[in-house]
């Protein structure tokens, strides 16, 4: 696939001619400088941005060819995880988690369970009525992963969420995605700038350079070779 941003002023080419082919249950990781085109592939797997040419499929699903409301729908597949937090900063923890789910429609006693459940896998049990301005870095990011299950997803994005975060931080966050991963089966798609990331948890990885993929396969093979 292919994606053009039209300027007012310019064409920018973000992706040239990306074919990419992510398996169910893998860690896939995209890495690559900054202007790469790494967060311009995220949005078009969650359909924020549609694709200038070619085709997105998501767990069976077309995503550029979807309705609206097909669309709202297949959005919930995809969970999403941010560098800087993306939470409400009037609501506690709770809130938060609960939030997506709100919006969902889902019953009041399902989102208790769900929420509470979440809340202890992501080692919050402690916390669950702190308000994020409490929290380190770290729990910050806890909740924003309890946040992107909510809907119980089948693919959990993952945008540059662990730069922010001191490297003992960012190594436990590692552990948890992993843990997801292998319990939840669900699969995760990791974009970041830096390798130690890809090589803590990733199978797969990708090396996107303005806007191509330069090199593509298992993390051992891509990143032991001369
Ligand atoms: P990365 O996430 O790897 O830093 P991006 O996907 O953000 O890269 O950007 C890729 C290229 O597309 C860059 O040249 C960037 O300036 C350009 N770009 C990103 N978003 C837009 C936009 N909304 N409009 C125009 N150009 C954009
Ligand atoms: P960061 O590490 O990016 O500062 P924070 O957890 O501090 O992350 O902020 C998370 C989000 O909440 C950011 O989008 C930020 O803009 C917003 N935010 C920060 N402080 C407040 C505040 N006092 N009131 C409302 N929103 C805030």
């Amino acid at each position: 696939m292919k994606k053009v941003y039209n300027g007012n002023k310019e064409e920018v080419v973000a992706l040239k001619e990306i074919n990419l082919e992510i398996e169910k249950g893998e860690i896939y990781g995209i890495i690559g400088y900054s202007g790469a085109g790494k967060s311009t592939l995220i949005r078009l797997i969650n359909m924020l941005e549609e694709p200038t040419e070619g085709e997105i499929w998501v767990d069976g699903r077309q995503m550029n060819r979807l309705s609206q409301k097909e669309l709202r729908k297949a959005r919930q597949e995809v969970g999403m995880i941010f560098q800087h937090f993306n939470l409400l900063w009037s609501r506690t923890v709770f809130e938060n988690i609960a939030f997506p789910l709100e919006i969902a429609g889902v019953p009041k006693e399902e989102i208790n369970q769900r929420v509470n459940e979440l809340i202890d896998l992501v080692g919050l049990t402690e916390r669950a009525n702190a308000y994020p301005s409490e929290l380190s870095g770290g729990q910050k990011q806890r909740v924003g992963i309890a946040r992107a299950l909510a809907n119980r997803p089948k693919v959990l994005l993952s945008d540059e969420a662990t730069s922010a975060l001191d490297p003992k931080t960012t190594d436990s966050i590692l552990e948890l995605l992993q843990e997801i991963n292998r319990k939840m089966g669900i699969t995760i798609i990791l974009i970041t700038h830096e390798m130690h990331v890809i090589q803590k948890i990733c199978h797969k990885v990708a090396v996107i350079d303005q806007g191509e993929i330069v090199e593509e396969g298992p993390v051992l093979e891509v990143f032991t070779h001369p």
